[in-house]
């Protein structure tokens, strides 16, 4: 019988929890242009260890924008980069542009 992984309940051969853990060390954030010229700010690789209401309120305020939360992304209205720079540096969070 194969080994099952406690974190994610799947066979320690398709586990992917230890790539996860390693991709989570940063905050991955990009520009993305969606149709009609619309942008949007995108933070992905949001780890567990983060508040992500808590986070989406916060930035959602210091950007002035809206947002919604979808798992483990943050999408904000708009070009917020700085901002959001300012915002994850403040808790502590490093953050890499992608
Ligand atoms: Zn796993």
């Amino acid at each position: 019988m194969a080994e099952i992984c406690s974190t994610c309940g799947l066979p320690q051969e398709i586990c992917v929890c230890e790539d996860l853990a390693r991709e989570q060390q940063s905050v991955k954030v990009r520009i993305e242009k969606r149709r009609y010229g619309k942008i949007v700010t995108i933070l992905e690789g949001l780890g567990n260890d983060i508040d992500i209401d808590d986070l989406c309120k916060k930035l959602k305020t210091k950007c002035a924008t809206g947002g919604t939360k979808k798992g483990n992304t943050i999408v904000l209205q708009g070009d917020h980069i700085k901002k959001v720079k300012i915002v994850l540096g403040d808790l502590g969070f490093p953050m890499e542009v992608v």
